[in-house]
């Protein structure tokens, strides 16, 4: 048995001090992820730090769109009547992740910096994880790579990225707002997550000691129709096989602004700028997606076992574009 501290600060200074100064300290704030991990033994953390005592859980409108609080929980900001009307992407994706229960734990900030579903990460019994012990090897290349990703891989780690939010707020051009000890600062989405190259333990440009306080998500403009659309092997509780978030605004049967993310095929939230630039003004029909789904999936290196990924993401791209497409 580990021993573990435990600190609920009371102001995000006093939180961050407290993270500075332990490297060994991990937030909690659901606990979804953190007690998941510590309880497999991927990871020990020394100290938790409790921020649900501080001022993140609230929702606001802004001219923009919204502000979502780091610690409203997927559930909150599913249901919550600003989310649903101005921003049904979110709400769409919030709702295809986990089970009520969890979504009822689960915070925004904890959903953007949850680990990978890899089996072999996330079984210390496996010695080969360079994400989980770096240099370590990967036991997935030549493994069981079934679940596992095709785009944005390297010979380090092929692991997937799991949220389905993330990959919604890619599409929406969505920022991440952090504050550590050097102040406030905010990165797109897009650029918040990395792809493993090298370093596959370090999966964020998070620093240690920073938090997530917020996520800005700017609000579609009126006449663009979005999908949150998830294929998975069973209906509830389990994560994306392949996932596909697009935003469309369709003029006289022509593309006239397209916005395309992929899940479970990618080791990160995928932003598509490929399949966009294939869409752009052409017509908003079956040929158009099909070319902007191949377009997305060019760049896919399939294993042993997950090559089947590459056409069911090509094919749920086209089914997600169809049905915004639809008059
Ligand atoms: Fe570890 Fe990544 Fe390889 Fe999975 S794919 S075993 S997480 S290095």
């Amino acid at each position: 048995m580990n021993p573990v501290g435990y600190v609920r600060p009371e102001d995000p200074g006093e939180a961050i001090e407290l993270l500075s100064r332990s490297p060994g300290a991990r937030v909690i704030a659901g606990g979804t992820t953190i007690l998941d991990l510590a309880k497999s033994l991927v990871e020990a953390p020394a100290e938790l730090v409790d921020i649900t005592a501080l001022p993140y859980a609230g929702i606001a409108e802004t001219p923009a769109g919204l502000e979502i609080g780091a610690l409203v929980t997927m559930s909150q900001a599913a249901e919550h009547p600003a989310v649903r009307a101005r921003c049904p992407l979110v709400a769409e994706a919030l709702l295809a992740g986990a089970t009520p229960q969890l979504r009822n734990m689960a915070t925004i900030g904890g959903n953007l910096l949850q680990r990978t579903r890899c089996d072999y990460f996330r079984d210390p019994g496996f010695a080969a994880c360079n994400k989980r012990a770096p240099g370590t090897g990967c036991a997935a290349l030549e493994g069981e790579n079934r679940k596992h990703a095709v785009l944005g891989t390297s010979e380090h780690c092929i692991a997937t990225h799991p949220s389905d939010l993330a990959v919604a707020l890619v599409a929406l051009d969505a920022r991440v707002r952090l504050l550590g000890a050097g102040g406030a600062r905010t990165l797109s989405v897009e650029d918040f997550h990395l792809a493993p190259g090298e370093t596959p333990e370090r999966e964020t440009r998070m620093d240690p000691a920073e938090l997530i306080t917020a996520v800005e998500v700017p609000a579609p403009p009126p006449g663009v129709r979005s999908r949150y659309l998830k294929v998975r092997d069973r209906a509830s509780y389990e994560f994306a096989l392949v996932s596909a978030a697009v935003l469309l605004e369709a003029d006289g049967g022509r593309v006239r602004s397209a916005s395309i993310a992929l899940g479970g095929v990618a080791t990160r939230p995928w932003r598509s700028r490929e399949a966009e630039a294939v869409l752009a003004g052409a017509e908003a029909a079956q040929p158009a997606f099909r070319a902007a789904a191949e377009a997305a999936l060019q760049g896919a290196v399939p294993r042993a076992h997950n090559a089947y990924k590459v056409e069911l993401a090509k094919r749920t791209l086209v089914r997600a574009l169809a049905e915004v497409a639809r008059p």
